[in-house]
């Protein structure tokens, strides 16, 4: 079987390239070895900005506020073509507790309405709206009113949906999926990928391919991965069936990155971990309860009664949250977009231009020197 592109995952990372490369014109297959949009990116909570987006460095700032902007045409685009909506919207994100540090109480008053002149300076730099507000001004159900930092625009999307509406359009786009398919082996001559083999015994040629699978990407490129550094992270998140409006913003507690979002319907995801376990993605007893007292401390109903889900997710670590997006540097039809770490959905349409952009030798948008395979 032959394709323009083929590309190998069907998580958010691939789906979102598949979108963007049929829609430049290619053509395209999917391979993936289990079922498309069932690990990490089903996983993730779905969270459209880093959480302290100041503590991170310019590569990953530039990216994310990259996708930012494509994001109300992507979903629109999604939504007009398959029918199903994404439940993107700007929540927005309260950030709680030390950030910057509660002021005592005799200062409470004039102090409150300063931000650390370091965050300020960050977010005007970079046009990010912020306030210095009271808790229970944006979230009365809190259990403690305490100064916290606002961030109106920050928004979120259901992710399973969103996954949901990338396979349909990849597929009524006229693009081929191919699920049960573990790529196995690489056949490469005269510095270029000639073919791939599936566990299905299938053969792929193409133009060109590139490599979306997540956490098991280094694994997957053998000793082509060079010094790539890639790994698994493990995430667990509780769910919560709560009432509708129970809580109106995502809830995020700074020191450790301890957050709550709800989603349209009252449900509310309580996260999450981050693991050094492997590919052991089996959600544990242990997560479930430091994840339930988090969350009950926070929002007081938030009760075991509440608790409807727990699962667990393999997050593709890289160092300083930087992700590869580049031609393999001795193979000319190889390519890689992966190493997302905590922000794959956030990032997933600016990747997917920039990777594309690359393929089809278009002008970027950005500088992609920090995302360079490393060697
Ligand atoms: C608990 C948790 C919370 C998160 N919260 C957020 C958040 O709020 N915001 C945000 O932006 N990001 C978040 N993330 C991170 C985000 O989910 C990931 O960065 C993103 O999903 C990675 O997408 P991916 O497509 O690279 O990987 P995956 O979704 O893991 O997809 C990789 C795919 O490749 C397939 N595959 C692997 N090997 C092969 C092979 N040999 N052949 C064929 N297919 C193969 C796999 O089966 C898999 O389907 C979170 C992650 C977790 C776990």
């Amino acid at each position: 079987m032959s394709s323009d592109v083929v590309v190998i995952g069907g998580g958010i990372a691939g789906l979102a390239t598949a979108s963007e490369l049929l829609r430049m014109g290619a053509s395209v297959t999917v391979l993936e070895r289990n079922r498309c949009g069932k690990e990490a990116s089903w996983a993730g909570a779905g969270i459209l900005s880093p959480l302290l987006p100041w503590d991170y460095s310019d590569s990953v700032t530039q990216l994310t506020q990259f996708s930012n902007r494509l994001f109300p045409q992507f979903i629109e685009g999604l939504r007009t073509k398959t029918g199903i909506d994404p439940e993107y919207q700007a929540s927005g994100m309260l950030v709680l507790s030390d950030f910057p540090a509660e002021p005592q109480e005799e200062t409470r008053g004039e102090s409150e309405d300063e931000l650390d002149p370091a965050v300020e300076a960050w977010c005007i730099r970079r046009g990010f709206p912020m306030k210095r507000v009271r808790s229970h001004e944006i979230a009365p159900m809190l259990a403690r009113d305490e100064a916290a930092l606002w961030l109106p625009e920050v928004c979120q999307v259901r992710n399973p949906r969103l996954l949901q509406a990338l396979v349909k359009d990849v597929e009524g786009s006229g693009g081929v999926i191919v699920e049960h398919a573990e790529v196995t082996s690489w056949k490469i001559e005269r510095g270029r990928v000639q073919s791939i083999s599936t566990s299905r015994g299938e053969e792929y040629s193409a133009a060109n391919f590139i490599v979306t699978a997540g956490a098991w990407s280094r694994q997957l490129l053998g000793q082509h991965a060079l010094k790539l550094n890639i790994w698994p992270v493990r995430g667990q998140i509780l769910l919560f069936k709560a009432q509708a409006g129970l809580l109106g913003t995502i809830v995020l507690q700074g020191q450790d990155n301890f957050y709550l979002i709800p989603r349209r319907d009252g449900h509310i995801l309580a996260g999450s971990t981050i693991e050094e376990a492997g590919f052991d993605h089996r959600p544990s007893a242990t997560a479930r309860n430091a994840l339930l007292a988090r969350a009950h401390t926070l929002v007081p109903v938030l009760t075991e009664e509440l608790l409807a889900g727990h699962w667990a997710g393999l997050r593709p670590g890289s160092p300083h949250n930087i992700p590869i997006i580049d031609r393999h540097p001795d193979i000319s039809n190889l390519y890689l977009n992966s190493g997302h770490y905590r922000y794959g959905v956030t990032m997933a349409p600016g990747s997917a231009r920039l990777v594309s952009n690359m393929i089809l030798n278009k002008v970027q948008p950005l500088d992609i020197a920090p995302y360079r395979w490393p060697v």
